[in-house]
């Protein structure tokens, strides 16, 4: 190997993740990230390797790239796999290819045209439907039949390091039963991830649940930041609206879905059985460990979730046929999320809405203070990765430092 890449990297050989790089000496463009080191692509290409043109790896954002099509990007992949595995003497020769990435800022990879935020986990789905309405009947009926969405807001999607400001809105006064504005007093983060579509289908042409693999590029972290209060007074009749749309944050590295293909599993059993369109292979959800950590100003860090995106009841293709099936077309660089990723443990939930059950079941975290939601102060650390075999393919980190509230 050309670089020494540590046992425990995210970015094996076997990851070869894409993002969008700059340092104080070098503008914004494509890199891949490989141990604690970044692959400059535009210098790479520039220096003859590869058979991409190097102008698709002067960009601001990754969707030219990805609009090549996966025979040349999968391609791209392999072929930079391949330079990497050269003798490590070589690396003198070429070391001004690399970038460390302690000396890399990370941009948002993505022109995200579109959003939409699905609601996929069964736990969570579960879970919420007893707090907000009915502990008996938490499911709504719609809910084994279709993967349940809403489309989102992608102005406001940030990258890892940006930090967000508590959002204010219009919150219900229990005790006066009227509207007050205020900044939240129940902010969230929410565990999910997020899939970058990668090839466009045309208005009036569904895509195809055995088809809808081909359309996505590659996989990302994804927090959905959500104000509980907010969310809870405006969301009837027609859904998540301001309590959702002030930020969402995601991780900078997209890792394909090749570098996944090895940690496909089974996915959860579907009953009833599903519409014919909906009918996909039930071998391809991912075994992808996450987890949630929270850092507080004193420095203190607390586990506040283990969670895995094995647990998704609908899968990526079945969202994607089920988004397109009447007719909508989806564009290269939207981004769908996942809906919060929960587990069948409290350990396991993906929010603090769930975890502290609402506010009624506080947590202690390791300086000993408790949280039943994300304070001011609060860093909010999302991480994942997949193990099997000695081989690792991961997503780094997503972390978010929640600001007071402007007013
Ligand atoms: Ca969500």
């Amino acid at each position: 190997m050309i670089i020494n890449i540590p046992n425990n990297s995210d970015f094996s050989i076997n990851n070869i993740p894409f993002g969008i790089f700059s340092t104080a000496e070098r503008s914004k463009r494509v890199g891949v990230a490989i141990g604690d080191q970044i692959l400059d692509l535009l210098e790479w290409s520039k220096a003859g390797f590869g058979e991409v043109e190097s102008s698709y790896f002067d960009q601001v954002v990754l969707n030219p790239f990805i609009k090549l099509r996966k025979e040349i990007t999968n391609q791209l992949r392999i072929d930079v796999q391949d330079w990497l595995k050269q003798d490590a003497d070589k690396y003198n020769e070429y070391r001004s290819l690399f970038v460390s990435q302690m000396d890399a800022t990370m941009h948002l990879p993505i022109h995200i045209g579109d959003y939409t935020d699905f609601y996929s986990s069964i736990e969570h789905a579960t879970n919420v439907g007893k707090m907000f309405r009915d502990p008996e009947n938490a499911l709504l009926p719609n809910w084994r039949h279709l993967p349940v969405g809403y489309h989102g807001r992608a102005s406001s999607i940030v990258v890892s390091g940006t930090p967000i400001t508590r959002p204010s809105g219009q919150v219900l006064n229990s005790e006066t039963k009227a509207p007050e504005y205020k900044a939240t007093q129940k902010l969230d983060f929410e565990l999910e991830m997020g899939f970058i579509v990668g090839k466009e289908n045309t208005l009036g042409h569904p895509i195809s649940v055995d088809e809808a693999e081909d359309y996505i590029f590659g996989m990302v972290l994804f927090n959905d930041w959500s104000a509980r209060d907010i969310q809870k007074w405006e969301y009837v009749p027609l859904g998540p609206f301001l309590g959702k749309n002030f930020t969402s944050s995601m991780s900078p590295w997209v890792v394909t879905m090749e570098a996944l293909e090895p940690f496909r599993i089974d996915a959860p059993k579907q009953e009833p059985q599903v519409l014919p369109y909906l009918d996909s292979d039930r071998s391809r959800n991912i075994d992808i460990k996450l987890k949630v950590e929270l850092e507080t100003p004193s420095g203190t860090n607390t586990t506040l979730s283990n969670s895995n995106f094995k647990y998704m009841y609908w899968d990526q293709a079945q969202q994607l046929a089920h988004h397109t099936v009447n007719g909508c077309n989806v564009r290269v660089g939207d981004l769908m999320a996942s809906g919060t990723i929960s587990g069948t443990t409290p350990e396991s939930y993906g929010c603090m809405l769930e975890i502290s059950w609402g506010g009624k079941k506080p947590i202690i975290i390791s300086d000993g203070t408790t949280r039943s939601f994300i304070e001011d102060g609060d860093t909010v650390v999302m991480k994942g990765y997949c193990q099997k075999d000695g081989i690792r393919v991961g997503f780094g980190e997503l972390s978010t430092l929640v600001r007071r509230s402007m007013d």
